[in-house]
């Protein structure tokens, strides 16, 4: 510990540390005493040379990722601890045994108190996504540390990182297999079953925090006429047929997306002729729609990745929300959602509040979602509470 860089803030700047948020912006920092190496473990101190926690270094905007507000080292029993702490949450949630569901998120970045870090579980297989240098240093221990604690429950390890890890020099395996080799595989969702290609696939492969919500519109879907637009893997089709709609439609704009929703429909319900699925644009698709459905699902990608273009992505979410709003069959049912992490639960629903008074529709809040327990939000860092939906019933 001795030898590791000292990181001393300027005055004020340790007040969000001492509330444990987990990151230090470059601006915060004083003076940097030893050699500033990229992916390195650093000290935090304050401007009376208190000490505060530990993390990796990084040049950038966020300069430093907390991993500890105690004192300790970084070493085989550090990951294996933070990694074992992360599986025995999935187990007491019930996903590492249920019969029906096994793909799960296993670690969730600053949620697991591991900023940088994200994997996912797939049937055996895990992907790991790393965010930053620091965690990409630790590959191989984390890698261990993975396999030590599922053991047998893990046969295939893929790392997946080529769109996530900054460009810096000295990365060079941004992707590969470092365990097995299988591209693709099966898993079950409550019961349903998916084809995921992780090496292929959008984010790890599959959209895993929309798994409550996809229960959800089964529960809705009974006697319905129901659109799922930007559908993707097609996962909220799926259970809309299984929970009865007397018609599914599924809309995206990419061909990949709409042969992987006909092959989930075939997986699961073969030849089932309430199905449908469009390769189109959703503001054209949904021009031609009025009164044609009872439920409609919008799940678009993220509009704001950062907070200068928040105010044209809340326009975006207006938009869309409105012309949805307008089209809906009375007394249907409207599940939105926004993934932008830029984007407050409040200014969300503010966007999709100007919607409905634009439609002149009555509209009542029926449920509001948010990210289910294996993507957990640490309550220091509310920056990672990505996922708000809203369910609506419009008169
Ligand atoms: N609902 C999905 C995840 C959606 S990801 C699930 O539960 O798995 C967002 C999807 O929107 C992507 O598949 C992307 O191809 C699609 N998309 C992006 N822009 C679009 C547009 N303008 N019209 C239709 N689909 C679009």
């Amino acid at each position: 510990m001795a030898d590791r860089t000292r990181i001393v803030l300027k005055s004020g700047k340790d007040q969000s540390l001492r509330r444990f948020h987990p990151w230090i912006f470059s601006g915060a920092i004083k003076k940097i005493y030893g050699p500033a190496r990229e992916g390195e473990v650093v000290d935090l101190y304050d401007n009376k040379d208190e000490w505060l926690a530990f993390g990796h270094y990084q040049d950038g905007s966020i300069a430093v990722r907390v991993l500890s507000f105690d004192q300790g080292e970084v070493d085989a029993q550090f990951w294996e601890g933070k990694i074992s702490n992360a599986w025995r949450l999935r187990e007491k949630l019930g996903l590492v045994s249920s019969p029906d569901t096994n793909v799960f998120r296993w670690i969730n970045a600053e949620g697991d108190g591991l900023p940088g870090l994200i994997v996912d579980y797939y049937a055996g297989t895990v992907v790991i996504q790393m965010h930053s240098i620091g965690m990409y240093r630790n590959l191989e221990t984390i890698k261990e540390s993975l396999m030590s604690t599922a053991g047998a429950k893990v046969h295939t390890i893929y790392h997946k990182s080529e769109s996530t890890l900054p460009e810096k020099p000295g990365i060079t395996e941004r992707s590969g297999f470092l365990l097995g080799d299988q591209d693709r595989g099966e898993v079950l969702e409550h019961g349903y079953r998916f084809n995921v290609n992780w090496k292929e696939g959008q984010k790890t492969g599959f959209f895993i925090d929309q798994r409550d919500h996809r229960k959800l519109v089964e529960q809705w879907s009974d006697g319905r006429r129901v659109l799922n637009m930007f559908g993707y893997t097609g996962g909220f089709s799926v259970y809309a047929l299984g929970g009865n709609a007397s018609l599914v439609h599924t809309v995206d704009s990419s061909g990949k997306a709409i042969d992987l929703t006909r092959e989930h429909m075939e997986l699961n319900f073969p030849g089932d002729p309430r199905h449908e699925a469009f390769a189109r644009d959703a503001f054209g698709f949904m021009k031609e729609i009025k009164d044609k459905y009872d439920l409609i699902i919008l799940d678009p990608p993220a509009f704001a990745k950062h907070q200068n273009v928040l105010n044209n992505a809340l326009q975006g979410y207006k938009r869309l929300n409105q012309v949805a709003l307008e089209q809906i069959a009375p007394g249907g049912i409207l599940f939105t959602f926004s993934c932008s992490q830029a984007v407050s639960r409040e200014n969300f629903r503010k966007s999709v509040f100007a919607a409905a008074a634009n439609a002149r529709r009555r509209v009542r809040i029926l449920h509001q979602l948010s990210q289910p327990p294996d993507h957990p939000v640490s309550i220091f860092h509310l920056e990672g509470e990505y996922l708000k939906g809203l369910v609506l019933e419009v008169e």
